[in-house]
């Protein structure tokens, strides 16, 4: 397994202990998923037939709290995927300051191949099979890669016919009128935003003077590329799975989110148009997005996107990770030497898990908040975690990613410590 996707990831872990007086046995912790669950969901298709679909659940540590991460749709999805993701949620979670742990979910199937009816059987299934395994305590689904408030809503609602109580906190980014939080759609964008927004001043860079590349036409790339051109930078590439389009002088964004959300199919939840069939774009493919000439390069689809091989192709200053992963480990010294600053998922994309976090409490409170309240929180936690991350970078002249896992591991071996050291049994416990 030396060239799994875990394997890349739990290397970043290995860089950042070089700067943390970490106990071993807090390491040692980390090192493992706590549990994984592999399931077999049977659904009945359309035409009656019945098909087995494989999900997974990964816990991967709960010393901080319940375990927190979404849930994914998608052909790529095995248990390495879901266990790398679990890692990236633990210290996501820890990056933030929320009280979880991390985990993560998945079921292995194109999602844009069933029909509304059969994806709600299948969402409903996952949570028969998984529902000892989550809780509102113990471990908070939401969503994620071509998951939707829609399907939180099934899997919430399943939940609760399992339980025969109604249990909202267990699932998060349902719909407003499930309980969900106002903000929880745009979250992951908007704290992206705020990040970008902390960030750019730091090197005198105006929205005007500041070109941006965006991979990822889903909810986060969609929301942030619009946030982006209405706050003046330009915007001027967009992909999808299909492709993606370009334009020289910015493109226009809020056009092309009504081209995509209006054409979406009414039998299925995703839809079924691409942005490269707005026609007046110079169309070029997502590898070809990826080395553009940009200012701000944004990888906002899936993990492995920047490796060893394409790395040398990137000519953009600054890159936002706003998808899980995307630039593999190999990529990050060779992106540091180019003198490329990298702001890592774990800070970038965290505004969706801290407006979950927002949701759960909203939940066990009963007290609904403001779209605002929701984010002025957002964005002070965004601009704290982002600064002190900064200052660590700056002071021991690491990487943002290797100040970032210095920052969570902090937060996560002073929980695993108090839970009890080698240290502590040796030198005879309390003081
Ligand atoms: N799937 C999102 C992530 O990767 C959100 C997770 C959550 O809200 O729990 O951060």
């Amino acid at each position: 397994m030396s060239d799994s996707l875990f394997a890349d990831a739990s290397k970043r872990l290995e860089e950042a202990m070089k700067y943390v007086a970490i106990s071993d046995d807090a390491l040692e912790h980390l090192k493992y998923p706590k549990s994984s669950l592999a399931v077999s969901i049977p659904v009945r298709m359309d035409d009656g037939s019945l098909k087995i679909f494989q999900g997974y659940r990964v816990r991967y540590d709960d010393t901080r709290g319940p375990t927190k991460g979404g849930v994914r749709y998608h052909p790529n999805v095995c248990m390495d995927e879901v266990q790398s993701l679990a890692f990236w949620m633990t210290f996501k979670c820890a990056v933030l300051n929320l009280p979880f742990g991390g985990a993560k979910g998945g079921i292995t199937l194109n999602p844009k191949e069933l029909s509304k009816m059969e994806l709600e059987r299948l969402s409903r299934g996952y949570v028969d099979a998984i529902a000892d395994f989550i809780g509102p305590d113990i471990d908070i689904p939401a969503p994620d890669v071509y998951t939707n408030p829609m399907i939180m809503g099934w899997m919430m609602d399943q939940y609760n016919i399992i339980r025969r109580q109604i249990t909202p906190a267990v699932v998060t980014g349902k719909p407003i009128s499930m309980g969900g939080s106002l903000g929880r759609d745009t979250a992951t964008a908007t704290g992206a935003f705020y990040a970008i927004q902390i960030i750019m001043p730091k090197f005198d860079k105006l929205p005007e003077d500041t070109t941006v590349a965006i991979q990822g036409f889903g909810n986060a790339g969609a929301w942030l590329a619009e946030l982006l051109f209405t706050a003046g930078y330009k915007v001027v590439a967009v992909s999808d799975s299909q492709g993606g389009i370009y334009a020289k002088n910015g493109l226009d964004i809020p056009r092309i989110r009504q081209y995509k959300t209006s054409s979406k199919g009414i039998k299925a939840l995703y839809c079924q148009d691409t942005v490269c069939d707005i026609a007046d774009n110079q169309s070029i493919t997502n590898e070809e997005l990826l080395a553009l000439d940009v200012d701000i390069l944004i990888p906002a689809a899936l993990e492995n996107q920047i490796t060893q091989e394409n790395v040398n192709d990137v000519k953009a200053k600054f890159i936002f990770e706003v998808a899980n992963g995307p630039v593999a480990s190999g990529a990050d010294k060779i992106l540091e030497e180019r003198g490329i600053y990298v702001f890592p998922d774990i800070l970038v994309n965290a505004g969706g898990v801290t407006v979950s976090y927002f949701e759960w409490v909203q939940n066990r409170s009963g007290l609904y908040w403001t779209l605002e309240e929701v984010n002025q929180r957002l964005r002070q936690k965004m601009v704290e975690e982002t600064e002190h991350i900064w200052k660590i970078s700056q002071e021991l002249a690491i990487s943002m990613r290797t100040a970032a896992y210095v920052h969570a591991l902090h937060r996560l071996g002073e929980a695993i410590n108090a839970k009890g050291t080698r240290d502590y049994y040796i030198n005879g416990g309390m003081s």
